[in-house]
């Protein structure tokens, strides 16, 4: 029974619809009525979780001394493995106490860090699309969205010229997020120093995702924000293990930077929760410290499917731009169809999942992204599919 005096807190009610919820209503539907799905609408890695962290977390498990409450603040050699791996990808030095903290994986830290920062009515700037959890969490804490539309001439980088000037002024924290998803873009170091320049002069707090820190291919290697000179002063970034190591059911992330910022958020998450199970944060521990080869075998395997989907759909009239990292492809709809109904009807002709664009945000309206969470034979039959039901990519004609 529903009480007309049971209501959510306005909150929630200001979220936009999750597209992702009608997705999974679809999905639903397709498979009662016995399709096959081919489903590469989510980011959730299909690989397993490397041998010797599921081995650690074993061990650990067996350790009584791991089964109380984790230390609020992470364990110190988690915490300190953070740092270390920190300084050999990038040659910064964080402080394992104070500018480095685990998280339950990064979307709660990246939601939470709005909560700890942003009182109703503040501005912050979002790219659009742009990964939910940067938009979502900043609304949930009342904040007001200023979209920055990213766009294909600009190789979907944020065009910080077009911000307008009183805005700027206003503006309280920046989100962004490359290599990026939904785009698969990348952004050369020159692009950072942009943003840090802008947010310096501005005053406005930088948090940078870069939760695809290591799926990169061709020796194409991604920028922390933190390499950049200034930055830490003003910035947190969001690392997250479970792209890499296949990890995402683990729940494990961690947020480096500033330390003040950290503590906004520390403080914040004292007050929610109690950390990750100590035992996976020794198997993550593990995780950081994995030789590079794996890291190479991790690469190898999407950069193969990037390259077999481009080739396919390359067939079907798609040209898709070669991508330098992530595990998404961003696809063009068809002229004159809009992403949600696109995604819709490939699925119900095909059972093929992909994503809306518009589930990014209105800035990712005329696109689906494709995540290669498949492998090539799978991925073959889905390009099959496709080309049975005729659905192809022509570009709109110019009279
Ligand atoms: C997958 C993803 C995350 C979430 O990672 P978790 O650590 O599993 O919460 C965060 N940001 C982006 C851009 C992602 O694609």
């Amino acid at each position: 029974m529903n009480l007309p005096w049971i209501t959510p807190a306005d909150r929630l009610s200001s979220l936009p619809p999750y597209v992702f919820a009608r997705l999974d209503e679809l999905k639903a539907r397709a498979r009662e009525q016995g399709l096959d799905l081919i489903d590469l609408g989510m980011g959730n890695p299909d690989g397993a979780t490397p041998a010797p962290v599921v081995e650690a977390a074993i061990t650990a498990l067996q350790n009584p001394a791991n089964h109380g409450y984790p230390p609020f603040e992470g364990t110190a050699s988690f915490r300190t493995a953070i740092t270390n791996w920190y300084f050999r990808r990038y040659g910064v030095k964080l402080d394992p106490e104070g500018e480095a903290l685990p998280l339950l994986g990064s979307k709660e830290g990246l939601a939470h860090l709005a909560i700890a920062y942003i009182n109703p009515g503040d501005l912050v700037l979002v790219p659009s699309p742009a990964y939910p959890a940067h938009f979502r969490g900043p609304l949930i804490a009342g904040g007001k969205i200023h979209q920055l539309i990213l766009k294909p001439e600009q190789d979907w980088l944020i065009d910080l010229s077009a911000i307008p000037e009183q805005v700027a002024q206003q503006a309280k924290m920046l989100y962004f997020n490359y290599p990026s998803n939904p785009t698969a873009a990348t952004a050369p170091r020159e692009f950072f120093e942009e943003v840090v320049a802008f947010a310096r002069k501005y005053e406005i707090m930088l948090v940078h995702d870069l939760c695809y820190a290591e799926l990169a291919f061709d020796g194409y290697q991604p920028t922390s924000l933190l390499e950049i000179p200034g930055a830490k002063e003003i910035s947190v970034e969001f690392h997250t293990l479970s792209k890499t190591y296949n990890m995402a059911g683990w729940r494990v992330g961690f947020v480096v930077g500033n330390r003040h910022i950290i503590q906004g958020l520390r403080t914040l998450k004292t007050n929610l929760d109690y950390g990750i199970f100590t035992a996976l944060q020794t198997a993550a521990e593990t995780a950081l410290n994995l030789p590079d080869m794996y890291l190479h075998e991790v690469q190898a395997r999407y950069r193969a499917r990037r390259d077999f989907l481009i080739a396919g759909l390359g067939e079907l009239g798609w040209n898709i731009p070669k991508t330098n990292a992530t595990m998404y492809l961003w696809v063009p709809c068809p002229p004159g169809t809009n992403s949600t109904d696109f995604a819709f009807s490939v699925l119900q002709q095909t059972g093929v999942v992909v994503t809306p664009g518009h589930a990014f945000g209105q800035g990712g309206e005329g696109y689906v992204r494709i995540s290669l969470i498949a492998d090539c034979d799978r991925l073959e039959q889905a390009l099959q599919r496709l080309k049975q039901a005729n659905i192809r990519y022509a570009p709109a004609l110019v009279s």
